[in-house]
């Protein structure tokens, strides 16, 4: 299992400092979770010293795909590495439509993330539309199969899904476990073999109090988390959900 907690554009290195403080206070071990945090670019510093005793990653929002040069307030993979990031997202829904971040430019993201040695995390989302249109798979399938046509199957053994429907992320209004299992098996049966190993990420609106049953989906492999990753009790809870899944114990 793995949680992500994406800040977005929260935060100040004063509530920064006494979020991880909080988080690091209560946090019991994990054995079977992966934990990361993305903060905005500017904190990564300051996140990355304060976990860099512990067990959590830390990961970029997103990054430019080229190497360097003219990109004014752009960032690159090589300075995402250099500042101690292990994950990268990309194709955040948020980025696709604020920053007309197109399929083809989120797969040369995705390219030059594991050029850089980092692990992308590939957001993928169906509009309400295209739900109710019926057309939510194809929706799926379409951002997928950019990615997988520029980086190949066996790419995806390093890197990680995050289905996150839009109408879901940082609405309240979470899919149900039936719904997102549904998506999180097509998305699997995507990769052909490769597929069964692949870490498929649930996103949107997920709350402590609906973590243990998303969770529970067999194709449901941890969570990308917005709005309850700013709290540090919320947090703790829901990577702990993931835990009692993932073993089985209840704490
Ligand atoms: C997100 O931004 O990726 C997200 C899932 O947000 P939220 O949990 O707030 O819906």
């Amino acid at each position: 299992m793995l949680v992500v907690g994406n800040w977005k554009m929260n935060g100040t290195a004063a509530v920064n400092n006494q979020l991880l403080q909080a988080i690091l206070a209560d946090w019991s071990p994990l054995r079977c979770v992966d934990v990361a945090i993305c903060p905005p670019f500017v904190y990564l510093p300051q996140v990355v010293e304060m976990l860099s005793e512990g067990p959590i990653n830390v990961g970029g929002q997103s990054l430019n795909p080229r190497v360097n040069g003219a990109f004014t307030g752009e960032v690159s993979g090589e300075m995402l590495l250099d500042c101690g990031c292990r994950y990268v997202i990309v194709g955040h829904n948020e980025r696709r439509r604020m920053q007309a971040e197109t399929d083809l430019y989120v797969a040369e993201q995705f390219l030059a993330a594991q050029k850089n040695g980092l692990i992308p995390i590939l957001c993928v989302g169906e509009s309400e539309q295209a739900r109710e249109a019926g057309q939510a798979f194809d929706a799926i399938a379409k951002q997928l199969k950019v990615v997988i046509d520029a980086a190949g199957l066996e790419a995806f053994s390093h890197a990680v899904v995050a289905y996150e429907p839009i109408w879901a992320v940082g609405t309240g209004k979470t899919a149900t476990p039936d719904q997102a299992q549904e998506m999180h098996t097509f998305i699997r049966g995507q990769f052909g073999a490769l597929g069964k190993n692949l870490v498929i990420l649930y996103g949107g609106s997920v709350k402590a109090s609906n973590a243990v049953s998303l969770f529970a989906e067999s194709d449901i492999d941890g969570a990308l988390l917005g709005g309850a990753s700013l709290n540090a009790e919320d947090f703790i809870a829901i990577c702990q959900s993931a835990e009692q899944v993932a073993t089985g114990v209840t704490q």
